[in-house]
């Protein structure tokens, strides 16, 4: 799934911006394959999903049980990353291989309107 195709990542102005629309782009990716698994019959116990860290050549996984997902997803401003991959934002929750990171400002503004659950998605 490109930029384009999401409608994500057109009209960046600045790096603040271009940050968040990276993480709205994994988050959707992510979207993707969580609901690839009600498909997957047994689920996963552990779902890999992508790192939802600004750094698009960071293409790392991230194995979850779906409902602490499911958690994260319930937070539009949150994303989840991986240790070491916080870019500076304030960390929620935090486990042996996973951060739950919480964006604000200008982020959290861009993360709310690209919510894929949200209602201004
Ligand atoms: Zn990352």
């Amino acid at each position: 799934m490109t930029a384009a195709e999401t409608g994500i990542g057109t009209a960046v102005s600045t790096s603040e911006e271009r940050r968040a629309r990276n993480e709205a782009i994994f988050r959707q990716a992510n979207e993707a394959i969580r609901r690839a698994q009600d498909r997957l019959r047994p689920m996963l116990p552990r779902v890999p999903f992508i790192c939802e860290c600004p750094d698009t050549s960071c293409r790392q996984l991230i194995r979850l049980p779906l409902d602490r997902y499911e958690a994260v997803r319930g937070h539009a401003e949150r994303f989840i990353v991986l240790p070491g991959h916080e870019d500076g934002a304030t960390v929620v929750d935090r486990g042996e291989e996973w951060c739950v990171i919480e964006k604000d400002g200008r982020e959290g503004e861009i993360a709310r309107q690209t919510d894929p659950r949200g209602e201004a998605a």
